[in-house]
């Protein structure tokens, strides 16, 4: 009877703190996603504001900063859309976001233009885009590129999407999903791509606004804290995450990257608050919200560039990216380059049945990590799988991010960093 009332007591307490942890995540994840952020890019401040945010959190958590500062600045240069945006196909107007996207590195354009349909049926051979390019046919038009049912693009469509013919602009079409991302270099004209369902040739022209701005030098920063090892403070361990998204396209749309990263975001934080708050680390674990990932692991690069310690002095990086899902398990990128470290992690989720399933990968380019590891720092990079389909979009949103495997990966990760 006894023993039973303390085994529910004990059920009890676990579940009011898992809880807790849960309601934390949320309000991180609803906070970091909500309009006042801008989609945590450029634009409007909205990458600073989130590194502000951060900041105040990691100081609630108690982390420590280096040199009286949990920022580290850098620069780097843009290309946003900012202000009005507007696109209509004859008399239709298009919804950003649902009908089209910017591309990331299209140029500023304003007017009303000619459509121009080229598929596998009808594009024109090197030799009479040339020519028609030389009597200036594409002035004043949009060229729309279809390469449904072409088995191999020849250099026509090469050189329509590179637009060397001079149109105005070009159009992509997009059979399957748009997906966003973002560019550090700009072309002097339009370039946009439209889901297949929200146009077709019945449609003669374009309308447009897109007013894009090139930021040279914006500056940015990484967020970092610290908690002191209790028995080897001059051995690190570093925990990171990028807080940075993808912003706005024009004044209305905004990408909210719920998964993508408010999530690792709030992993991150729940990590600071269990290392500073419940168990003391043995080694200094370096906690890290990187900016400017999306644009290019730029946050990332600049920090191994300008490392806060001695990187020879970093065991370990575990880099967290899409920690929203889990109902497929996890992949670990590097798994496959680090085999002691991965038998570890595959042996502590065998016996504590935190995922599904563990899954590596070789060496990829696709999240923080990628610089720790090229200069000879062991990293992994956890990504987890399953549920939404939303990626690199406007449904990234919290409200179906299902956190499904939230609390199994931050006892994963917990365990694996206690035994490192
Ligand atoms: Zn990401």
């Amino acid at each position: 009877m006894r023993k039973a009332g303390i085994f529910l007591l004990f059920q009890l307490i676990s579940f009011t703190l898992f809880s807790q942890k849960i309601d934390y995540t949320r309000k991180i994840i609803d906070t970091l996603t909500s309009e006042y952020f801008s989609g945590r890019g450029a634009a409007d401040g909205g990458e600073k504001k989130a590194a502000k945010f951060i900041a105040k959190e990691f100081k609630k958590n108690g982390l420590k900063e280096f040199d009286n500062t949990f920022f580290q600045k850098f620069t780097y240069s843009i290309n946003t859309f900012q202000g009005e945006l507007n696109v209509s196909l004859d008399d239709v107007k298009l919804i950003a976001g649902k009908d089209y996207l910017v591309d990331a590195s299209s140029g500023k354009i304003r007017g009303t233009f000619q459509l121009v349909w080229y598929n596998k049926d009808n594009v024109p051979s090197k030799k009479q885009l040339k020519k028609l390019t030389s009597r200036n046919f594409f002035a004043n038009k949009f060229i729309v590129i279809d390469v449904a049912g072409v088995e191999k693009e020849n250099e026509s469509f090469h050189l329509l999407k590179l637009n060397v013919i001079g149109a105005e602009g070009i159009i992509l079409i997009e059979d399957v999903k748009l997906t966003q991302h973002l560019s550090t270099t700009y072309n002097d004209f339009g370039i946009l791509t439209i889901k297949r369902e929200s146009i077709n040739r019945d449609f003669k022209t374009i309308t447009l606004e897109i007013n894009q701005s090139f930021i040279r030098d914006y500056e940015s920063q990484n967020v970092i804290g610290y908690v002191e090892g209790t028995e080897y403070p001059d051995s690190f361990i570093v925990l990171s995450a990028h807080y940075d998204h993808l912003g706005k396209m024009g004044s209305e749309v905004y990408f909210p990257g719920a998964n993508d990263n408010a999530s690792g975001v709030a992993m991150l934080l729940n990590l600071a608050d269990h290392y500073t708050h419940k168990e003391p680390p043995t080694k200094t674990i370096i906690f890290i919200a990187f900016g400017a990932e999306e644009a290019g692991l730029i946050g990332s690069k600049y920090f191994v560039e300008n490392p806060t310690v001695s990187l020879d002095k970093i065991n370990f990086v575990f880099n967290m990216d899409l920690m929203g899902t889990g109902s497929e398990g996890a992949m670990i990128v590097n798994g496959a380059i680090f085999p002691y470290q991965f038998k570890n992690l595959l042996r502590i989720n065998t016996e504590n049945d935190y995922l599904p399933v563990i899954k590596k990968r070789g060496k990829a380019a696709n999240s923080d990590h990628y610089w720790f590891t090229e200069n000879g720092v062991p990293a992994f990079f956890i990504y987890l799988m399953g549920g939404i389909k939303a990626y690199h979009d406007v449904d990234d949103v919290s409200k179906t991010l299902p956190l499904t495997k939230f609390e199994a990966s931050f006892r994963l990760i917990r365990d694996f960093v206690d035994e490192l």
